[in-house]
């Protein structure tokens, strides 16, 4: 068919897209235009205000972010669509509360989602060309500057709430998100109201009081900026609200009211490995970079490296119960380690040595 046939029925295809979206496991498919007015105005208040911190690519772009059909020539709608992450509901609490745990980011534990999630995007491609001919088309996985909170919100997926990541009504917050644009015009989707209301539960729960108001991040503060983007040392005001965790944060996604309607993941992929989800910070401290690599291989942490993971062990372990056993493994690490991680170690020493 031509694509500029007036008799084509979009609205049909629209549903066609859904349907087989959801057959191949994602939760929910939405469409919208590529109208980012108001998404581009809080980006840019963002960035000059500097709360990306480090994160020079968020700011490197121009307009592309902003501007879809600068990024893929035609754009004229983007499918947006959302897969569940949450392993399993259950291990929230154990986790939380023992200081000797390890608490890595839920999204992290299994697999990462990158390549599985791209592949079913490419596939529900094939899937649209079989119905409208060959089409231009960019599939996005958390790969190039795409809005895709600000997108995932206009196609009806949900709304970004207080703490800024997006919040659907019937199933929370714990999904990751994926884009395709397309030069198709499909009948858009309506954006849900925002649902936060009074609620400040993110805001109050934050460790490093990163959520500096509502809907505003500041990213230098963040634990999951500090220890996974952060390639320097962890600034000392904040290592000891870092607690238990070493990869990633999720305090306002676990107290916000609206994750009581998250549903588990069906995928494998996203199910713990290494049992990540129970590690203690000794056993994973005393992993060798061998074992890290090898382990975490397929894994979103192997990203930030080894001597990144042991710098942001050590901080854990600092602020762990004192035991002569902990401090005793912390010294053993000095040896081999670059300055930036000894400094971390030397840090913990001390706080394991300081008596109350
Ligand atoms: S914790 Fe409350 S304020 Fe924060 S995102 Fe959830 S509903 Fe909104």
């Amino acid at each position: 068919m031509s694509l500029t046939d007036p008799t084509f029925n979009y609205q049909l295809l629209a549903e066609q897209i859904k349907k087989h979206g959801i057959e191949l496991g994602f939760q929910q498919v939405g469409i919208t235009d590529t109208d980012l007015t108001e998404a581009e105005n809080h980006l840019n208040n963002w960035l000059a205000k500097k709360h990306h911190g480090n994160m020079d690519y968020l700011a490197k772009h121009g307009s592309i972010r902003s501007h879809p059909d600068e990024l893929h020539k035609g754009t004229i709608r983007v499918i947006s669509l959302r897969l569940n992450y949450l392993p399993a509901k259950e291990t929230f609490d154990q986790v939380q509360t023992d200081p000797t745990a390890a608490f890595i980011s839920r999204y992290a534990l299994g697999r990462d989602y990158h390549k599985m999630m791209r592949k079913r995007l490419k596939k529900l491609t094939q899937f649209i060309e079989s119905k409208t001919g060959v089409f231009s088309h960019r599939v996005f996985v958390d790969s190039a500057p795409v809005l895709e909170k600000a997108l995932a919100e206009k196609a009806g997926l949900g709304w970004i709430g207080k703490h800024t990541n997006l919040i659907n009504r019937e199933a929370g917050s714990w999904f990751f998100i994926g884009e395709i644009y397309i030069d198709l015009p499909l009948p858009t989707d309506t954006a849900v109201d925002e649902h936060c209301g009074d609620c400040t539960a993110c805001i109050d729960i934050c460790p490093t009081q990163a959520i500096i108001g509502p809907y505003q991040l500041d990213a230098r503060r963040c634990i999951s900026y500090l220890t996974i983007e952060l390639n320097d040392s962890i600034p000392v005001e904040f290592r000891k609200a870092i607690g238990n965790h070493i990869y990633g944060c999720d305090d306002c996604q676990i107290i916000c009211p609206w994750n009581k309607f998250s549903t588990v993941t069906t995928e494998s992929d996203f199910l713990p490995r290494h049992h990540l989800d129970t590690a203690t910070l000794i056993e994973l401290f005393n992993w060798s970079e061998e074992e890290f690599l090898k382990r975490l291989e397929g894994s979103a942490i192997r990203r930030i490296g080894y001597q990144k993971w042991l710098r942001n062990i050590a901080i854990a372990l600092g602020n762990a119960p004192k035991s002569a056993k902990t401090k005793a493994i912390l010294v053993n690490k000095l040896l081999n380690t670059e300055p930036m991680v000894k400094e971390h170690i030397q840090w913990a020493i001390k706080e394991q040595e300081i008596t109350n």
